[in-house]
């Protein structure tokens, strides 16, 4: 069995990968576990911070590493808190101000301009020179919530109302989230491009 370093610190992100990756054939070990800190993420885009990400665990660990930038882009803010989305309201923020931020931002705009999406690059990186990463998207589109719902999920979820389930994605079990949202999107790309490697 294949062993991978997963290169995040975020549990929220580690539980929905977990379940995730279940069926395949890796074990996968989230970074924290292999004593790997957190790298700065100074990249200005999604992909250019997941590279910093996954070449850091890669580096540390001499293990193929997994590597998920994410974050929610709101179109009435121009697509803030985008990369920021972790530390909207300020370094080590916790979720419940940064979503209160957000509800701040977007106070008075109507439901009809909230329009979002959650986005994920995720970046698989066979070692810290591998010259050819895999490198795949997914988009998870809906709008935000003038008040928080739903206990699931993490950081913005309480806000993401998904149009298709008519309700927050914190109230969606964490099956039917990782069916629709842009995490899921990304490892199912990710898993055929694996799968088209290995032909
Ligand atoms: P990262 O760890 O730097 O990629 O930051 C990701 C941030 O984006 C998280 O801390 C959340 O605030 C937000 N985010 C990413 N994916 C999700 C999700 O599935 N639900 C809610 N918030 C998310």
């Amino acid at each position: 069995m294949e062993k991978i370093v997963l290169a995040s610190n975020n549990a929220g992100k580690i539980k929905e990968f977990n379940r995730l990756l279940e069926p395949f054939q890796w074990q996968v070990v989230s970074q924290g576990s292999l004593n790997v800190e957190a790298v700065p993420e100074t990249g200005l885009t999604f992909v250019e911070n997941a590279l910093i990400k996954a070449r850091h665990a890669c580096n540390v660990t001499g293990l193929p590493a997994l590597a998920d930038d994410s974050g929610l882009v709101v179109d009435a803010l121009k697509g803030a808190p985008g990369i920021y989305s972790a530390r909207y309201a300020g370094e080590d923020a916790s979720d419940q101000n940064n979503n209160l931020k957000l509800l701040q931002a977007l106070d008075g705009i109507p439901h009809e301009q909230r329009t979002a999406h959650f986005h994920c690059t995720l970046v698989w990186m066979q070692h810290a020179e591998d010259p050819d990463p895999i490198i795949c998207q997914g988009h998870w589109h809906g709008h935000i919530l003038t008040q928080p719902a739903g206990e699931g999920g993490f950081g913005y979820d309480p806000l993401f109302w998904v149009a298709e389930e008519q309700c927050a994605s914190a109230e969606l079990g964490p099956e039917r989230k990782n069916q629709l949202s842009h995490r899921g999107r990304a490892v199912t790309k990710l898993l055929q491009i694996l799968q088209e490697r290995q032909k």
